[in-house]
């Protein structure tokens, strides 16, 4: 009976790049295979891990990771080094990256590691590992060598794991995986549709799966097609209805399933929105990944109050800032050099914060008497213009915070304000 054992007969062999072909350049037609597994007592059957286009870590692995690293992009491989020596100047190839943050576990089909507490985590987050010597940690065995024999691959390129089973009842006929999707971190502006990119809204039509946050509405939500689900992945009162690492898990492995995955995030992605670190997941999952910017709080706010953000005459430049700490805190950000910069503020996420945000850039050499705006709703039904100065609009804002998202922006050029502008507003 076929078994996914860690046997000793087990093989790791990798097949050369198919001739004619530069590995480098173009994917290849048919799957290839890093990993054979043998059942010792019936040699003729066997298990073969496709690795192409699929993501391989090779995390911690010393002397051996050159080899490793050989070996898995030869079998067509997605692959991320972490930690063991540096590469070889030719080393350099499109497939591999090398990461030495903490390695992030989503989307990964097979662990190549000497360390055991990581293959530990890799295995709980149901990833199939190889530790070098520790045949008890592995579910994959091999000489740990990238010069192993061919012969133990599959005889041929077709997938050995589509194939029957020859043995009656060992294992289920399996389906043929369908091919990777692709995933798309699209802005979707302040909330009013009619703000969105032409991008988008292109994007957009032709999701199967749309992970949005709370503050994209339903009106953008319908420019979606019918079929095509909704998830909303966003906080409520403080509190994250998923968590980070629950969203990337589910954006890669929905993507990998075949899906397109558009992750929708309030104005734009890569602004306060950790679209870094999504995008950060697919790439690793070795997901083609497109960004479509969007319309940013700030941006929607000053075009909405008709002032500029920046003005030649009173502010030459413009800082976007989170008034939100990782810890609910005012973060430690140097606020001295940002009173110091003379420029526009734009303070997102700071209404809970923003008296100690005022008194930290008072103390820098702000004047207390900067015009200060608030604006809370920006293209959304609600929207709501409050206008006063750096000193008076913590007050202002303690006493109505508001619910509904709210951008503040400090600077002479909220002077340009005109109440025209904030009737209609
Ligand atoms: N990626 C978003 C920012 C997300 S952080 C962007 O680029 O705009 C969330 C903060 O953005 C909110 O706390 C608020 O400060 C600001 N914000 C987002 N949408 C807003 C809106 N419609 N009106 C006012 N502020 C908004």
């Amino acid at each position: 009976m076929l078994r996914r054992t860690r046997n000793e007969a087990g093989r790791i062999a990798a097949r050369p790049p198919l001739a004619g072909r530069p590995d480098s350049q173009t994917p290849p037609r048919t799957p290839r295979y890093v990993a054979t597994m043998h059942d010792a007592a019936s040699p003729s059957h066997g298990l073969s891990l496709r690795l192409n286009g699929r993501r391989v870590l090779v995390a911690a692995a010393g002397e051996a990771t050159p080899a490793l690293v050989r070996l898995a992009l030869r079998a067509g491989a997605q692959v991320t080094v972490c930690g063991g020596p540096a590469l070889p100047a030719d080393a350099a190839h499109p497939r591999l990256r090398r990461d030495d943050r903490a390695p992030c576990l989503d989307g990964l089909r097979l662990c190549l590691t000497a360390d055991a507490a990581l293959a530990g985590r890799a295995r709980a987050a149901g990833v199939l590992c190889a530790v070098p010597g520790r045949p008890d940690l592995s579910d994959v065995a091999g000489p740990w060598d990238d010069a192993a024999p061919a012969t133990d691959a599959p005889a041929t390129d077709a997938p050995a794991m589509d194939a029957p089973a020859t043995d009656a009842g060992a294992l289920p006929a399996p389906s043929r995986p369908r091919a990777p999707g692709r995933a798309s971190l699209v802005g979707a502006g302040p909330g009013d549709p009619a703000l969105l990119t032409l991008r988008a809204l292109q994007v957009l039509a032709t999701a199967d799966l749309v992970l949005h946050d709370r503050l994209v509405g339903p009106e953008v939500l319908a420019l979606a097609p019918a079929h095509a689900r909704r998830v909303d992945v966003g906080k409520r009162c403080g509190r994250h209805v998923m968590t980070q690492a629950a969203i990337n898990r589910l954006l890669v492995r929905e993507a990998l399933a075949g899906a397109h995955v558009v992750r929708l995030k309030g104005g734009d992605p890569f602004i306060f929105g950790r679209g870094g670190e999504e995008l950060d997941c697919l790439r690793d999952a070795g997901l083609d990944v497109e960004v479509v910017p969007g319309v940013t709080a700030a941006c929607a706010a000053a075009a909405r109050l008709g002032i500029p953000l920046t003005h030649r005459d009173v502010s030459r430049s413009l800082h976007l800032v989170t008034g939100h700490g990782s810890d609910n805190e005012i973060p430690a950000l140097d606020w001295g050099a940002l009173a110091a910069t003379r420029g526009t503020l734009a303070l997102y996420m700071s209404t809970r914060t923003l008296d100690g945000v005022a008194a930290r850039l008072i103390a820098g050499g702000m004047s207390p008497a900067t015009p200060a705006v608030a604006v809370e709703n920006v293209s959304l039904p609600g929207e709501r213009v409050r206008l006063a100065t750096l000193a008076t609009l913590p007050g202002v804002l303690a006493g109505d915070p508001g619910e509904g998202p709210t951008l503040v922006i400090v600077g002479e050029v909220v002077a340009r304000v005109r109440a025209g502008a904030l009737r209609a507003a």
